[in-house]
């Protein structure tokens, strides 16, 4: 089944000659479970697609529909409330909170989402620090981490609320081409094991080697997709 849905999306920035159509009519259907990379040239509408389908920006004409919700019709409270129970992002560089710990950044959106007790939130922390190789790190500082265990903690911290699709953007970037293998393994070992949609912005050639399914966009439109292994 579809976890995500673009119908005919459109972004559009500014207004008439200097108006950029970001994405231009995209129809895209995602099932569930995907490890999709979104790929294509700087300025292609990556980066607006993540923000549309992760509702941190709204269309301007157009469907997106995320997990059984179309986005078009809430309000800015009521999208940001979708993002804080249902999607997980992943930046290219990590944004983690210098001064929280390891275990602090990643018990933050739990915090953030409210409700739970201390013992509650540890019982969900503790396992995603497990499960991403972190356990002997909690009590670090992101600063005293390499890149990749910055990232591991980046992905911690988005898996932890158990998000309905996570979103990265250029998830590799900032990664020797080692650690990004380790990064891109780990996502698709969790991808596998939680069935988590995972969807990526990339040109990291990695990237689209890992990628179960590739979306190629150009001047914000679809124009090629290709299934792979
Ligand atoms: P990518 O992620 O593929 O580099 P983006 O989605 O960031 O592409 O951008 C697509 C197009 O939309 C680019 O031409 C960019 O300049 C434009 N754009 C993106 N965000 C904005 C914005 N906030 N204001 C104006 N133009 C924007
Ligand atoms: P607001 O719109 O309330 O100011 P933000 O836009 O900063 O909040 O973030 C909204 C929610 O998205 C956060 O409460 C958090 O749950 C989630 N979020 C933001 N950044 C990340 C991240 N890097 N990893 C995981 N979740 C995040």
């Amino acid at each position: 089944s579809a976890i995500v849905q673009l119908q005919q999306t459109t972004r559009s920035y500014g207004s008439g000659e200097a108006m950029v159509k970001a994405v231009d009519g995209v129809d895209l259907v995602i099932p569930k479970g995907a490890f999709l990379a979104l790929t294509g040239p700087s300025g292609s509408g990556k980066s607006t697609c993540l923000n549309l389908i992760g509702a941190i920006d709204a269309p301007s004409s157009g469907k997106v529909i995320v997990d059984g919700v179309d986005l078009s019709t809430l309000n800015a409270r009521q999208m940001t409330e979708f993002r804080k129970e249902r999607i997980g992002f992943i930046f290219q560089e990590f944004n983690l909170i210098p001064v929280l710990t390891v275990h602090e950044n990643v018990q933050l959106p739990l915090q953030i989402k409210g409700g739970l007790s201390r013992t509650q939130i540890a019982e969900l922390v503790d396992p995603v620090l497990e499960r991403v190789g972190l356990k002997h790190l909690a009590h670090r500082l992101p600063r005293q981490l390499s890149g990749g265990q910055q990232q591991r903690v980046a992905i911690a911290r988005a898996l932890v609320k158990k998000p309905a699709v996570l979103l990265a953007d250029e998830p590799t970037a900032n990664l020797d081409s080692h650690t990004a293998r380790e990064i891109l393994g780990l996502m698709k070992e969790l991808n596998a094991s939680f069935g988590t949609t995972f969807i990526f912005s990339s040109h990291d050639p990695l990237v689209m080697e890992y990628a179960t399914r590739l979306v190629r966009l150009r001047d914000g439109k679809v124009i090629g997709i290709e299934e792979r292994g």
